[in-house]
């Protein structure tokens, strides 16, 4: 680790921040990874006004679609060149193991050459003629758009944002989280390099308590697409509605893990380890309310707790790591009285629920794949998102009782079912209330499909190919084809020749 500063990209610019000088740490030793500094207020309005002219006078905006693709498949292509060393960086960033960070490099450049598609092939329509004029419906890009986004994912939540926004035709101010910084700073590189007019991409690392109202409240961005917390959202939702602005909010949650009696137990133990442990429980969608039907249950948790025993938590470097350390030492706090909370309320521990420390952990802020039952649905650890490797499981009777519990949540982000029975798996999947629902597998992705929470998960959906018209306008065009003047203002065209 260098203590030199690290410059942040503003307004086309490679220079130190004026903010506070702050260091990012490896949350597996607590070390220092590197030092730079915030953004301050004046970088941000410098950031802004400078992607507005970029946006205007760039010609981004009036590129051939074709010819902004081609950007964007050079953008994929950079990631790709660097993977190893990106993924490398993240692991430093936020903890996560290797194996997992090489994944999320694998994505966004995935989603970089996703978007360059659906730029190059989004179809404007003509529409069905009803009257003397054509019509058509066409998509223009909106301006400058502030892509927010959390710790836990930060390549790949970025490269969802920053993607299609580009592709779009729009500049972008990337606010990452104060604490994983790195990769949005790497990624604006990539996008010079790959040759994207300067001023188009700004990155603003900061507290959101300083620079996050200023952003979004700014007269001059018109779209927000936050990642992160639901009170945070929520704000920012506020905000937006000031300004009559779209946003797209992807929220908290506290997804349902459904084991029916029928269900495959190797996969579905498989499945309910990977939904809740991998990330450490750090991720929206970790599957943190199991249901189990009660004819299973006993012997279902106890190969359940042998299985999540054997978990390999350790050191993000080793690539047999299956979990590492939590982002901070405050968040692992939160963690723990979560689930004193959750013991407090008559909850018993079936697995972990103790910090690892000594000399295998260092200064790492590690914590164990935990689980607790005998607790109800209507318990804090039920109902609030601990985003750490806490699943509290519960039996069930019978389907209605599941259903109503499982829906009985603030959130409604994913669900996963475990089922034999095809048409079981789908009479339920249709009822339950989730943006996505995972049918024997869960916490898989695709870039060609939409994601996106109900009620306050969130609002609007990232990724699919139709991704882009998030950060579009929807224009209507008619074009006049009577040789007649419009009839109304009675004007004879023999009389008036
Ligand atoms: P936060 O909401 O605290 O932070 C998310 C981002 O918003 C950070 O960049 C943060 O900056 C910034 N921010 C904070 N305050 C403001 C503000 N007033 N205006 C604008 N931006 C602001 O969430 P966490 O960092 O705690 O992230 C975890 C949360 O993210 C969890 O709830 C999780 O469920 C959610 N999440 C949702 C996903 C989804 O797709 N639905 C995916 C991943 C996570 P700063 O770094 O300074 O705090």
């Amino acid at each position: 680790m260098t203590s030199t500063t690290l410059p942040i990209c503003i307004a086309g610019h490679w220079r130190a921040g004026r903010g506070e000088r702050y260091a990012t740490c490896y949350p597996a030793t607590g070390e220092p990874v590197a030092w730079l500094n915030a953004a301050n207020l004046e970088d941000l309005e410098e950031a802004i006004q400078c992607a507005h002219q970029a946006f205007l006078h760039s010609g981004w905006a009036q590129r051939k679609p074709h010819e902004r693709a081609a950007v964007l498949y050079r953008i994929a292509e950079g990631i790709r060149a660097q993977a190893e060393e990106l993924a490398q960086l993240q692991r430093q960033d936020n903890g996560k193991p290797i194996l997992e960070t090489r994944a999320l490099v694998a994505s966004a450049a995935a989603t970089f050459q996703f978007f360059a598609a659906a730029c190059e092939t989004l179809e404007e329509t003509i529409t069905p003629s009803r009257g003397d004029f054509m019509t058509m419906s066409v998509y223009e890009p909106m301006g400058v758009v502030a892509a927010i986004t959390p710790w836990n994912s930060p390549i790949a939540s970025e490269a969802q944002k920053v993607a299609p926004a580009l592709a779009a035709g729009n500049a972008v101010v990337l606010k990452p989280a104060e604490i994983t910084p790195l990769l949005a700073l790497e990624l604006a590189r990539i996008c010079d390099a790959a040759g994207l007019p300067k001023g188009l991409i700004s990155v603003v690392p900061g507290k959101g308590s300083i620079l996050g109202d200023a952003l979004t409240s700014h007269p001059l961005i018109k779209r927000v697409s936050f990642t992160g917390g639901t009170r945070t959202g929520k704000h920012i939702a506020h905000i937006a509605a000031d300004k009559m602005m779209p946003v797209s909010l992807e929220l908290g949650g506290k997804s349902p893990t459904i084991v029916l009696d029928d269900a495959d137990l190797d996969h579905a133990v498989a499945g309910v380890l990977y939904g809740i442990f991998s990330s450490s429980g750090e991720a929206c969608i970790a599957g943190s309310r199991l249901f189990v039907a009660r004819a299973l249950y006993q012997p279902f948790m106890q190969r359940l707790v042998a299985a999540a025993s054997q978990l390999r938590v350790g050191d993000p470097a080793d690539e047999r790591t299956q979990m590492g350390p939590l982002i901070s030492a405050a968040h692992r706090e939160s963690v723990e009285r979560y689930v004193a909370l959750g013991l407090a309320e008559g909850g018993r521990l079936l697995l972990g629920g103790q910090r690892l420390e000594g000399a295998a952990y260092g200064q790492g802020y590690y914590y164990p794949p935990t689980i607790l039952e005998g607790l109800g649905n209507q318990q804090r650890v039920c109902r609030e998102e601990i985003f750490g490797p806490v699943l509290v499981a519960m039996p069930f009777d019978d389907e209605a009782t599941l259903l109503a519990e499982a829906n009985d949540s603030l959130y409604a982000l994913a669900a996963g079912i475990w089922s034999r029975d095809y048409k079981r798996a789908w009479a339920l999947g249709r009822r339950l209330q989730a943006g996505t629902v995972w049918i024997n597998t869960y916490k898989q992705f695709s870039i060609s499909t939409p994601f996106g929470g109900w009620r306050d998960s969130g609002l609007g959906r990232e990724k699919g190919r139709l991704g882009i018209l998030q950060y579009m306008e929807q224009k209507s065009l008619y074009w006049g084809m009577n040789p007649q003047p419009l009839a109304w203002a009675g004007i004879n065209m023999e009389a008036a020749s």
